[in-house]
């Protein structure tokens, strides 16, 4: 049979309809991210008349879930593998058990939010140019509720880096000074080259005072806080492909091609320790990839 083309007119109304149907959409996700509204009213709005076709109920489940402040795209995945909700589900299509179930979560989520937060020591590793410098100076600028800790390092300071905020910058004497009195939680010696090393201390008066502590150091460290520190929440940043990772290690120009290499490498044996993490954050985006690693804090949004 052939095909007959809508006339213009229709297909112009059909048009501006998909794209009201669009801002409406968005408005509801605003408002939930804004707080001005909760997700169990979007989901019971959604559901209370099926005959209406509302913004409420052709918005996907993913959506609905990474509007909420704090929850990030790869919890949000995780939590809808858990609920057994496809990705591309939309509220309004969920059968009776999936309701249920996504009822009885964010209800369960709004009790839990109501709760004192505990603080947690969160460990960032991952490779060699993935961004975890970028990811915890976006932390330190933005959520000034978590407590980054500054590692001593042998390494001498590069231009622009400030003693006590990047590092503390030591010698190798003031290093085994350091690890004899006890004082390092974990000490590694990172590309063959310089010690680095995690000040004990002042994590422990963090948490104490019920801050959340970030550390970004490499590998090894983050095995051995494990080790000393099993309630310790281990993250590894991801680049968003093995392609991306070389061109932004060749892109940010500060090794020679010798080094490079020899970067690539180590990060091969890096990614291939991944599995070892809790949890799993890919950097596509700066500020989206801290505040996922924020998120696995729970800690309140600034
Ligand atoms: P950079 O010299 O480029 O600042 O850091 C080199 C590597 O050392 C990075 O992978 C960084 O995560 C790691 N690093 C920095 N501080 C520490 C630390 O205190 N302990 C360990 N184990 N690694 C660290």
């Amino acid at each position: 049979m052939p095909r007959v083309a809508p006339p213009d007119v229709d297909r112009a109304a059909a048009a501006h309809a998909a794209v009201a149907a669009r801002r409406a959409r968005a408005a509801v996700k605003k408002s939930v991210h804004d707080r001005e509204r909760s997700p169990i009213d979007v989901v019971e709005t959604a559901w209370a008349d099926p005959t209406a076709a509302l913004p409420e109920a052709s918005l996907r489940v993913r959506e609905l879930l990474t509007s909420i402040p704090s929850l990030g795209p790869t919890r949000v995945a995780r939590i809808m593998e858990r609920l057994d909700i496809a990705d591309s589900k939309r509220v309004g299509g969920l059968g009776v058990r999936q309701r249920r179930r996504l009822l009885e979560w964010l209800r369960a989520r709004e009790n839990r939010a109501a709760e004192p937060v505990r603080a947690r020591l969160v460990v960032l590793a991952g490779p060699t140019a993935v961004g975890k410098g970028a990811v915890s100076t976006y932390i330190r600028e933005n959520y000034p509720g978590v407590h980054l800790s500054v590692s001593a390092t042998t390494r001498p300071p590069r231009p622009g880096e400030i003693e006590g905020v990047n590092y503390f910058f030591v010698s190798d004497d003031e290093f085994d000074r350091l690890i004899e009195t006890g004082q390092m939680l974990e000490t590694a010696t990172v590309h063959n080259a310089h010690r680095y090393g995690t000040p004990r201390a002042p994590i422990e008066h963090a948490l104490a005072e019920g801050k959340s502590v970030l550390l970004e150091i490499d590998l090894q460290g983050a095995r051995s806080v494990r080790r000393a520190m099993p309630e310790a929440v281990l993250v590894f940043l991801l680049p968003p492909s093995w392609e991306e990772l070389v061109r932004r290690l060749i892109g940010r120009g500060t090794e020679d091609s010798v080094e490079q290499a020899r970067r690539l490498e180590t990060a091969k044996i890096e990614l291939a320790a991944q599995d070892e993490f809790d949890y799993k954050v890919v950097n596509t985006e700066v500020g989206q990839a801290a505040r996922e690693v924020v998120d696995l804090m729970a800690i309140p949004q600034t």
